[in-house]
């Protein structure tokens, strides 16, 4: 693994001469990808810890009713015809997105099993606790160039908390998404529902509703460097087929996708598209990631599967693409920034870091609303140590 300190002086408050009352300067993050291009950081297998789903009313459930079964149609040599705008928008239910879960429910499950976590005791108290999809961002910063983003941290009772911001800028885009916009996104569900089963070993059934509210999460532990980590990825499904149906080595990642005719097509797709879904099934330890391609009518044509951990072999000859190394120090570094810069144990004290591309991740102290994030069902809970659920 690289140690820490490898990239320590990214990020490295400067300290100012003795007797010098000159003001240090705010500590910022460079992202440029050659700052990171050292060996592959330690990254531990990781492993689920348990799990929880979302119902069709966003309602929490701590158990697995909403994971949902692998069903791809059958190989005789036919090529699926799966008719992605089917039913939109009349049988989709969109989650209301104005509403700012930020990480209540993995908190939820976390007050739930907080008492009952392996790794001994304390190992929560130097642990972050996130979700996936924020890690994925960290993981993807060095070679973004469109989306900024922000991130809220608290420390409280030792272990990091870090929460996604939406950013201005992210608000307007979803406030005024196209409709070509949101239809790509409903075709995005709808292959899901093409290819999953809410039984092993039955066929999906494409009539019903697309209810978006529904999920599967999946808590999982790791550690980046010595940072251990908890969180939570959405999990699209589990393959009842695979040798081992232990989780996380059963999901299974679906995605659609542009459908592809020339080598360029190939090459931008491999560059781009390919970092995204490796980031985010890498981090899970989700071995496959299974792409329906759809031709310009809005039908997927054709199925690939891709194994995660032969993702970089597409681009390794290509200089001008990404690097997993570089993907995972910069994580890191950033995880070792925050945990440098979230000094005071103080759920109401929160600090946001911000990105855009071409600059570096700066950072912002702020106490209460509407930055703080932690509810008080949870850190009263814990503070008198009742590990009861929250009220509704
Ligand atoms: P992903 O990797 O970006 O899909 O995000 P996660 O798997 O980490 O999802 C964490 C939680 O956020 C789950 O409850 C998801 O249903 C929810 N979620 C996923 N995407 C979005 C989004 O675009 N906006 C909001 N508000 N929540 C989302
Ligand atoms: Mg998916």
């Amino acid at each position: 693994m690289e140690s820490r300190g490898t990239k320590r002086e990214a990020g490295e408050i400067e300290v100012a001469e003795p007797g010098n009352k000159l003001p240090r300067p705010a500590p910022s993050l460079p992202t440029d990808p050659a700052l990171y291009s050292g060996p592959f950081p330690y990254y531990r297998r990781p492993s689920e810890l348990g799990c929880f789903s979302l119902d069709a009313q966003r309602q929490y459930h701590g158990d697995a009713r909403a994971l949902r079964y692998y069903s791809p149609p059958p190989t005789n040599g036919q090529s699926p015809n799966f008719d992605l705008r089917d039913g939109y928008p009349d049988r989709y239910q969109p989650r209301d997105e104005e509403v700012q879960e930020r990480l209540d429910h993995l908190l939820r499950w976390l007050l739930a099993h907080r008492g009952q976590l392996e790794g001994g005791p304390g190992w929560l108290a130097g642990a972050i606790v996130t979700w996936r999809g924020h890690l994925t961002k960290l993981l993807t910063t060095p070679y973004e160039r469109q989306e900024g983003w922000q991130l809220a941290a608290s420390r409280f009772q030792g272990t990091l908390y870090l929460s996604e911001v939406e950013t201005p800028a992210a608000r307007v885009q979803r406030l005024t998404r196209p409709p070509l916009l949101r239809e790509l996104m409903y075709m995005g569900y709808k292959f899901e529902q093409y290819m999953c089963a809410d039984k092993p070993g039955v066929s999906p059934d494409p009539s019903g509703e697309v209810n978006t509210n529904v999920a599967f999460c999946s808590v999982l532990r790791s550690r980046l460097g010595n940072h251990p980590l908890l969180f939570s990825g959405e999990v699209d499904c589990t393959n009842p087929q695979v040798p081992s149906t232990q989780p996380p080595t059963c999901y299974v990642e679906l995605k659609t996708s542009k459908e592809m005719h020339s080598p360029g097509q190939w090459k931008s797709f491999y560059r781009h598209k390919l970092l995204k879904w490796w980031a985010q099934s890498f981090l899970p330890g989700v071995p496959n990631v299974v792409a329906g391609f759809r031709n310009p009518e809005g039908f997927v044509c054709s199925l690939k599967t891709f194994r995660t951990m032969e993702m970089f072999e597409y681009v390794r000859n290509d200089r001008d693409s990404w690097n997993p190394s570089v993907c995972m120090n910069f994580c890191a570094a950033f995880l070792s920034f925050a945990q440098n810069t979230v000094v005071e144990d103080d759920p109401r004290l929160v600090y946001l870091f911000s990105w855009e591309p071409g600059g570096p991740v700066t950072v912002s102290e702020h106490r209460d609303a509407p930055h703080a994030f932690l509810p008080p069902w949870y850190v009263e809970a814990v503070t008198q140590d009742l590990p009861s659920p929250p009220k509704d």
